[in-house]
């Protein structure tokens, strides 16, 4: 399976769709920066604000649990899936196509170092 572009995918996959997928309820709102109770260690409270996010940076984090990162790692942790497989399910959900990270046309060549292949 191709790699993905993580850098088209977090492009392509924003903070506030993420949030929106969680059923993310701002308890607090100041410009593009939420603050609300943690999709991650799951706040009893739903005014709860030991969680921040800001969508222009497109940057979390919770002060309650510690844990931080971008949209695709929110989704990764909430999900428990690897990234690679965190950022394929957020795509089917999202309608996105997924960013593989196909080879370019400089990209080398592998040839199996002249040994020739096991005919039939
Ligand atoms: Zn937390």
């Amino acid at each position: 399976m191709p790699g993905i572009d993580y850098r088209a995918a977090r492009a392509r996959l924003p903070l506030a769709d993420v949030l929106g997928l969680l059923g993310f309820v701002p308890a607090a709102r100041r410009g593009r920066q939420l603050r609300g109770p943690c999709p991650l260690h799951c706040s009893r409270s739903a005014t709860s604000r030991s969680f921040a996010a800001h969508l222009g940076k497109g940057a979390w984090h919770c002060f309650r649990c510690g844990a931080g990162g971008n949209a695709l790692d929110l989704w990764a942790a909430v999900t428990r899936q690897p990234p690679h497989a965190a950022v394929l399910d957020l795509c089917e959900r999202l309608g996105r196509d997924v960013p593989w990270l196909l080879p370019g046309p400089r990209a080398p060549r592998h040839r199996a170092g002249g040994t020739p292949m096991p005919g039939p």
